[in-house]
C-alpha cells in the first residue's frame, strides 16, 4: 500500500474528528451532500429548452434551482467555496448530457471578470467544467473572458439584468464551430445568449448551453 494511503487511513479519524462534513443542503453528519440530498439533486430529468435565446441553440438543464439542496450545493460552493461538492454538480451534467447527447467536444466556461474571480478564488464554471471533462471526451476550452465588472446577477430585478448583461464577454482566439457553454445556473438565459454571441463573433457557428440549475427568478 503506498505510503499515503496508509497514512489518510490513520488520519481519517482525527481529520474526521476536527472538520466533520455535513450536508450542506440538510445539515446531517457524514458527507457534504448526503445521499438524500443528492437523490433529491437529480429527481427531475434533465431538460432541453430549444432555442431559449436567440444565439442559443438549446440549453440542457440537469436540474431545478427551486430543489432545496440544488440552491443549497451552488450557493456553498460559490459563497462559502465548498469546492468537495464540484463532482456532484458535474455528474448531475454528465446525466443531462446522457440524456441528450450533443456533437460537439468542446466545453466553454462561462468565465467570472478577473476582479470576482481574485475575491471569490476560483470560477465555479470551469471548476464544474474539468471535473466534467476528467471522466469524458469532452475538452475544456477558457475562449472567453468576461469584460465588464457587474454587480451581481441574483440582486437586480430581470429587465436591468437584461440589461446588465450587454456585451460583457470576448473571445480570446478563434471558437471552433460547435461548442457546449457551461454555466451554474441560469435565469433569464441572458449571460448566456451574451457569451454565446461573443463565441459567434469569433466563428462559432452553434452554441448549446449546459447548466446545472434553471431558476424561475
Ligand atoms: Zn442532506
Amino acid at each position: 500500500m503506498p505510503c499515503f494511503m496508509i497514512l489518510s487511513a490513520l488520519f481519517a479519524p482525527l481529520i474526521d474528528l476536527f472538520f466533520p462534513l455535513f450536508c450542506v443542503s440538510c445539515k446531517r453528519y457524514g458527507d457534504v451532500l448526503c445521499n438524500t440530498c443528492v437523490t433529491s439533486f437529480t429527481l427531475d430529468a434533465p431538460k432541453i429548452v430549444l432555442n431559449p435565446a436567440p444565439s442559443l441553440h438549446a440549453c440542457i438543464i440537469a436540474a431545478r434551482y427551486e430543489r432545496t439542496p440544488v440552491s443549497a450545493a451552488l450557493r456553498a460552493l460559490k459563497y462559502e467555496g465548498v469546492t468537495l461538492l464540484v463532482p456532484c454538480l458535474a455528474n448531475a451534467l454528465r446525466r443531462s448530457l446522457d440524456a441528450f447527447p450533443q456533437s460537439s467536444n468542446i466545453v466553454v466556461p462561462v468565465p467570472l471578470h478577473w476582479r470576482k474571480k481574485a475575491l471569490r478564488g476560483f470560477n465555479q464554471s470551469s471548476l464544474i467544467a474539468q471535473s466534467l471533462a476528467k471522466t469524458s471526451s469532452l475538452q475544456v476550452s477558457e475562449l472567453l473572458v468576461r469584460t465588464r465588472y457587474t454587480p451581481s446577477q441574483t440582486r437586480l430585478k430581470r429587465a436591468k439584468r437584461l440589461k446588465n448583461m450587454t456585451a460583457a464577454f470576448r473571445c480570446t482566439q478563434k471558437s471552433p464551430r460547435d461548442v457546449l457553454l457551461l454555466d451554474d445556473v441560469t435565469t433569464t438565459f441572458a449571460t448566456l445568449e451574451d457569451a454565446a454571441r461573443a463565441l459567434k463573433a469569433a466563428g462559432a457557428r452553434r452554441v448549446t448551453a449546459l447548466v446545472v440549475a434553471h431558476s424561475r427568478d
